[in-house]
């Protein structure tokens, strides 16, 4: 069993460090909000004021942050988790941040002789409660056959997908793909309602014809062909608009730096833009198909 620094007890954070227990880690937390170190402490945790004590005293640091710069800060400042862990621990964030930061974290890391992983996952809050998430793994094998046991007990579905920053490039191509889809599947189910054609026989014809995806069959914007989809009760989230928001911006950045052309992608950002502006951000992104109905 490992002493786990968990830093990041938010939506995602929280449940995932409750599973570490569950496995019978030793759990140090740290968070900045001062309700989320009390929730983890109920859980059996223990909590720490700064990120680089708890990293100092830790086998394995796991970050749980909203973006690169909360990462960047956490890892990099004087004090923060690289100048203040011992060689050898093994550092895993487990945040969605841009590529470059996370090369950037990951070569400071290694200067130091600390093993360093991005992991984002995939399967929000309910996967990680239920220790169900697909981990998406960039970094070192050597770090990857360290992490992976740990990451199992968090997720079901764990993925090497190749060297530093390659994780997150992963999660943002999957959610760039699910962004696009998700308007996809909502423009067809508008232009259905407007042709006279029922949701439920658009449904039951495209989810079995070349037009299905993973947005209409598990995550169907319409209420009723999906019982358990947010849009049946009235697209509370979930993975909200503001998070995918999040992501395609991620993936634009990503792909202007690369110089790949995603012009479906680039429209899905413009889209949901204007649906976060709308003041809709913190409904699930599915509801986005109340924005293309108008
Ligand atoms: P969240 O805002 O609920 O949690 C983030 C936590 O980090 C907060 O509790 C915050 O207080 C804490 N924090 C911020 N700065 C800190 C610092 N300097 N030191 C210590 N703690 C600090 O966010 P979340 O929903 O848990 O998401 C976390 C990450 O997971 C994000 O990168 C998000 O994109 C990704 N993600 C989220 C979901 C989801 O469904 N929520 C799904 C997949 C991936």
């Amino acid at each position: 069993m490992s002493r786990i620094g968990f830093i990041g007890l938010g939506n995602m954070g929280l449940p995932m460090a409750q599973n570490l227990l569950k496995a019978g880690h030793q759990v140090e937390g740290v968070d900045i909000n001062p309700d989320a170190v009390a929730k983890l402490k109920a859980a059996g945790g223990t909590t720490i004021d700064m990120a680089g004590v708890a990293a100092a005293r830790a086998d394995v640091v796991i970050t749980m942050l909203p973006a690169g710069s909360h990462v960047r800060d956490v890892y990099l400042s004087p004090g923060g988790i690289v100048e203040s862990a011992n060689p050898g621990t093994l550092l895993i964030d487990c945040s969605t941040i841009d590529v470059t930061s996370a090369r950037e974290v990951a070569k400071a890391a290694e200067a130091r002789g600390l093993m360093m992983l991005d992991a984002p996952v995939s399967g929000g809050v309910g996967g990680a409660t239920a220790g169900t998430l697909t981990f998406m793994v960039g970094g070192p094998a050597q770090a990857f056959a360290r992490a992976e046991h740990i990451l199992q007990q968090m997720g079901k579905t764990i993925v090497h997908a190749g060297g530093a920053g390659n994780g997150q490039a992963a999660k943002i191509c999957n959610n760039m793909i699910l962004g696009i889809s998700m308007i996809a599947v909502s423009e067809a189910f508008v232009l259905a309602e407007q042709l006279g054609l029922e949701h439920q026989k658009l449904f039951d014809i495209a989810s079995k014809s070349s037009g299905q995806c993973w947005a209409m069959t598990s995550y169907c914007p319409v209420p009723g062909p999906v019982p358990t989809s947010p849009a049946n009760r009235d697209y509370a989230a979930g993975f909200t608009a503001a998070m995918m928001l999040k992501d395609l911006k991620l993936s634009q950045d990503a792909a202007k730096a690369a110089g790949a052309v995603t012009e479906m992608g680039a429209n899905a950002a413009n889209i949901y833009s204007r649906y976060v502006d709308s003041g809709e951000g913190s409904r699930d992104f599915s509801g986005i198909i109340r924005f293309v109905r108008g």
